[in-house]
């Protein structure tokens, strides 16, 4: 399933495994970093899918999924919010962090900061392996920027309702 190709992480530590020693699992690298905890949260919900993207929240709220940000009429998955999407403020972001996809990404620019093309699923998952904290960040920014409004303003902010 390419969703999961995307992200998946590997179940065996192959070195352990090489030496008779089987680890079950290896927890994604984010979860050891001294991240902000809103960026942990940010990037364990874009993992997860448990975020409202549109190809999610169309499941419960009808419609066909595409991105109501661009003009792609593309499904607004995750490999759409993180390549394709041309919204300005994403492209913006694609800027800032920038070095994240040069290595992977040979069409992107200064100028034209995201993916025309489809992108193989190996791209996906070497990008998303970065070991660059800045890939954490760059995640939850987008995560914040397609989410605000939604339910991410809820669990940011206090509980501040008039009382009386
Ligand atoms: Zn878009």
């Amino acid at each position: 399933m390419t969703y999961h190709s995307w992200f998946t992480c590997p179940l065996l530590d192959l070195q352990a495994a090489e030496w008779g020693n089987f680890a079950p699992l290896i927890p994604p690298r984010y979860l050891h970093l001294d991240l902000p905890k809103h960026v942990t949260r940010n990037v364990s919900r874009f993992r997860l899918r448990a975020h409202t993207l549109a190809v999610k929240s169309s499941i419960w709220r009808g419609g066909n999924g595409h991105c109501d940000m661009c003009s792609c009429a593309a499904v607004q998955n995750e490999v759409h919010v993180l390549f394709h999407c041309q919204d300005l403020f994403v492209c913006s972001h694609r800027r800032k962090y920038s070095s994240l996809f040069f290595p992977f990404c040979q069409s992107f620019s200064m100028e034209a900061p995201y993916i025309s093309h489809a992108v193989p699923r190996q791209t996906v998952f070497d990008f998303l392996s970065q070991r660059h904290n800045r890939l954490c960040h760059f995640i939850s920014d987008i995560m914040d920027y397609f989410l605000a409004g939604e339910d991410q303003q809820q669990t940011n902010q206090p509980n501040d309702l008039p009382g009386g």
